[in-house]
């Protein structure tokens, strides 16, 4: 029986509604759920943290290629459907709740799980808050291998001076080595999403990529210098309110052109010029 007809039984069996607040499109392509597998590296001794099991199917491939998946739900009625779908599997557990709300350190933990790597067909909505999210948590998870839309994928991996490069780009080059796995047809899923999907690696670094002053100060930074991406550094940054005169300082100080845009800046030269104003406040 082909993947399609088995989740497409398991919804009429179920009665089971899609939600669309809650990006549910099902894969239902086997080469994908290959691919995650293989993209992610997953291995005998991994534990894999899942957001969004749905009815299952990635759950399932995934546990029987690892010691245990720990999978967050937050669909009531998903979690009847995978009382059933994953009953059989002793290597799984699903925690009914919301993944933006986990404190991953304490689940990690708490569930005893060693070499840790996480692995979900993300839910759109939800990426760029739990990138950030979990990125923030520093846990000693070693890699997010995430199906995610194709152009949030083209923010993350953007370089510096192009049109998709932002505070994504910079915060995910900070912490982690990302690499594109794959790209996926709308037609993997059930029902189709309106756009095409990437699915990519991030492995998350023992280190971040650059050593600062003041971590949260680099990344109000960041923000402020693309709150306005159009507008110089000098017009950018004034709302961090550190007055004319120590602006004009820690520009010069990291020989950073006022007149630049935040989009021409990597991330050694926010670096430097979050460390500049530090020394000023
Ligand atoms: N993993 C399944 C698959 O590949 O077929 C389903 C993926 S579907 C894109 C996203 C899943 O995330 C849905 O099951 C949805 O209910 C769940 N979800 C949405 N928001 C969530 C949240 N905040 N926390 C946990 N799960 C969530």
């Amino acid at each position: 029986m082909s993947l399609t007809s088995k989740t497409l039984d398991i919804i009429n069996h179920f009665g089971f509604k899609f939600n669309k607040n809650l990006g549910q499109n099902f894969l239902i392509d086997e080469n994908i759920l290959n691919k995650i597998i293989e993209g992610a590296q997953i291995q005998e001794e991994d534990c894999v943290i899942e957001v969004g099991p749905g009815i299952g199917t990635l759950t399932q491939a995934m546990a029987k290629h690892c010691k245990r998946v720990v999978s967050v739900e937050i669909d009531d009625s998903l979690i009847e459907i995978l009382k059933e779908t994953l009953g059989n599997y002793e290597n799984i557990k699903i925690i009914h709740g919301d993944a933006l709300k986990v404190d991953f350190k304490r689940l990690i933990e708490e569930e005893n799980l060693e070499n840790v790597k996480v692995a979900a067909n993300l839910p759109y909505y939800l990426t760029t808050p739990f990138i950030t999210n979990i990125l923030s948590q520093k846990t000693n998870i070693k890699s997010l291998t995430l199906m995610i839309q194709k152009e949030v994928a083209d923010r993350i991996i953007a370089k510096t001076g192009s049109s998709e490069y932002g505070s994504l780009s910079l915060l995910c080059s900070y912490y982690c080595d990302v690499k594109k796995i794959a790209k996926v047809s709308k037609n993997c899923f059930i029902p189709k999403p309106k756009v095409e999907s990437m699915i990519i690696r991030m492995d998350i670094k023992d280190k971040p990529s650059i050593k600062v002053l003041d971590e949260a100060l680099l990344f109000r930074v960041i923000r402020s210098a693309f709150n306005m991406r159009r507008k110089t550094l000098w017009n950018a940054l004034k709302p961090l309110g550190l007055g004319d005169e120590k602006l004009k300082c820690a520009l010069k100080n990291s020989g950073i052109d006022s007149l630049r845009r935040g989009e021409t800046l990597s991330l050694e030269e926010f670096g430097k010029l979050s460390d500049e104003i530090k020394k000023l406040i």
